[in-house]
């Protein structure tokens, strides 16, 4: 198992069905892999504010589909493509708020 303690609350777009596309917990389970020989029994997010947790449970057909996804999101950024995804709960606390033309300030956009 795998546990990726998070400081804060859970965001609304955190749900069991949107972590096996989840970057850090998807790169956590190759890396047990790697070093283990097989994958965690459990991925989870665990919000300590709300004391909320959210798992699955990784497999190699998950892991396979997550790792396409990873080498197409590589290449877009080794070709330089960095297309800013606004959403008003990321923004509201990112560092490079006040550098950033698509940051979302009224929770209203469309966002993501
Ligand atoms: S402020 Fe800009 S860089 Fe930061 S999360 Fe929002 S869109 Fe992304």
């Amino acid at each position: 198992m795998v546990i990726d303690f998070k400081s804060g609350g859970k965001p609304n777009d955190i749900t069991k069905k949107s972590l096996p596309e989840n970057i850090q917990l998807n790169l956590y389970a190759m890396a047990i892999r790697e070093k283990y020989g097989k994958l965690p029994v459990r991925a989870t997010l665990f919000y300590i504010k709300d004391n909320t947790v959210v798992d699955y449970q990784p497999t190699e057909d998950s892991i396979r589909a997550f790792s396409e996804s990873l080498k197409k999101m590589l290449a877009a950024i080794y070709n330089g493509e960095f297309p800013a995804l606004p959403n008003y709960q990321r923004c509201s606390w990112c560092a490079y708020g006040s550098l950033c033309e698509a940051q979302e300030k009224s929770g209203e956009g469309g966002g993501e």
